[in-house]
């Protein structure tokens, strides 16, 4: 009765404290015309900004258009840095003037965008010895070129290999962009005939409800293809369910305000979709808080007049959107702007970008710090894409996991029954004990062995 007598005193109505304003700082979005801040941009008029094939026409592909473009506004230290960052890179390069226009060239090395797009030599780290090129499996699992059928309902469509701007953390580094120096690309242009295959298989498996198309990215299909792709998804019975994925909006939203025949083909796709009772979304991939700008409100305020749902599927990024207070702002400001944050993906084992990587422990001390700061269904479920091909595991679910050694492993019964699978934190986050075992190639089966031995000592207790 103790604690209950507690509740039971009188007491006044309850009096919050005025709001702290940085829980307000969601609404602060960045407008203007920030963009002439960049010296090659400064007469650069706002009908041109926001018209698509500017962007296009105008986006930086080598590091000496990147310098022409900033002359001045960084130290030339910084250049040869990116410079040697760019010759080390596996993933093409591609930024679009609206990105670059964003990065706080002052302050080059922290900015959380320059980060994801423009690698810098001295930032490097070595890959992790168990990291392979096609993390995920998504070849092995491909029973035509460019189509992924992990999970029993659903599949991963690849229609074309390229995208709008190249993220340096690309799962699909392994296809997606022209050949670098570093990776020969698995080829997936577009071709019809490609397609052609894909659809039979997807029409000859009636368990497939619900296709993903991706990419590359689906900001790159001609207006034409995403309305023959989606006609042709929902004429198919057994298909209910689709989504084209792009990272555009994150990186170019002037496509869905100035694009008028691709965004009308899209809309048309989402309201016959509609009459058929089949629903067709749009997902895309906001990393990081200051990637939304009042041009983003405008791009998807046009999307959500339009009655197109949007979710979000960010990259957990060290240095980029690993605080809580960075993923809290992100989660506030995709909700203000009508776009539900929906997975963080823990960050695949990709080439080249050690650096970006943070431990499993990040990810589950950030679920727990955002659940309860914003709506249910703006709060993002953390999952690590299990590396061989076990799919998607909430980043808590683990069977086991030493954070010394960073190992932690997964069993995922719906799509790989009886098998396990690992996930490795990044080397340099260890403790100075696991960091000793992993330069010791002799421990590495040990670690494993241990891991695996502990989560199977778990699973039958
Ligand atoms: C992520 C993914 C999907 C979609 O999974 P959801 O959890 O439904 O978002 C489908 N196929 C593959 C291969 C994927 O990686
Ligand atoms: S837009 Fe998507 S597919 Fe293209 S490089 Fe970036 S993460 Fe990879």
């Amino acid at each position: 009765m103790s604690s209950l007598s507690v509740i039971s005193e009188p007491t006044l109505p309850a009096q919050k404290p005025p709001v702290d304003p940085k829980t307000l700082a969601h609404r602060e979005l960045l407008g203007g015309d920030f963009w002439r801040r960049i010296p090659s941009y400064a007469s650069v008029s706002e009908a041109e900004f926001l018209d698509h094939h500017w962007q296009a026409k105008h986006s930086i592909t080598n590091a000496r258009k990147l310098l022409d473009s900033i002359k001045g506004l960084a130290p030339d230290s910084f250049f040869q840095d990116a410079e040697a960052g760019f010759a080390r890179a596996p993933m093409s390069v591609r930024v679009s003037p609206y990105l670059l226009s964003l990065i706080d060239w002052a302050e080059p090395y922290s900015d959380p965008l320059r980060i994801q797009f423009i690698p810098v030599g001295t930032k490097l780290l070595p890959d992790h010895p168990k990291l392979g090129l096609d993390s995920l499996g998504e070849q092995a699992d491909a029973p035509v070129a460019g189509l992924t059928h992990r999970y029993v309902d659903k599949a991963l469509f690849l229609p074309l290999n390229t995208c709008p701007v190249y993220c340096r953390f690309c799962t699909r580094s392994y296809a997606v962009g022209i050949d670098t120096e570093e990776v020969e690309k698995v080829q997936l242009k577009v071709n019809e005939e490609r397609w052609k295959k894909a659809y039979r298989y997807i029409e000859s498996r009636p368990e497939l409800e619900d296709i993903v198309i991706s990419g590359g990215d689906a900001y790159n299909l001609r207006a034409e293809q995403i309305e023959s792709i989606g006609m042709t998804l929902l004429d198919m019975p057994n298909i209910r369910r689709m989504r084209f994925a792009t990272k555009g909006p994150a990186v170019m939203p002037q496509k869905i305000l100035t694009d008028h025949a691709w965004l009308d083909a899209l809309t048309r796709v989402v309201e016959r979709g509609r009459k058929m009772h089949k629903e067709v979304v749009l997902h895309t991939h906001f990393n990081h808080p200051a990637e939304v700008t009042e041009i983003t409100r405008s791009a998807m305020d046009v999307l959500f007049e339009r009655g197109i749902v949007v979710r979000n599927q960010s990259v957990l990024q060290r240095r980029v959107n690993d605080a809580p207070e960075v993923m809290t702002l992100l989660l506030r400001r995709l909700a203000l702007v009508n776009v539900h944050p929906y997975y963080v993906y823990v960050h695949d084992l990709v080439q080249g970008v050690e650096d970006l990587r943070t431990t499993l422990h990040t990810a589950i001390a950030l679920e727990k710090h955002v659940r309860g700061a914003t709506a249910g269904f703006n709060t993002p479920t953390f999952v690590v894409d299990a590396p061989g091909g076990g799919g998607k595991r909430d980043a808590h679910s683990f069977e086991h996991y030493d954070r010394d050694t960073g190992v932690s492993v997964f069993t995922s019964p719906a799509v790989k029954a009886d098998r396990y699978f690992f996930y490795f934190d990044p080397i340099d986050e260890l403790p100075a004990e696991g960091q000793a075992r992993w330069a010791n190639p002799a421990e590495h089966p040990r670690m494993l062995d241990e891991a695996l031995d502990k989560a199977r000592r778990l699973e039958r207790a």
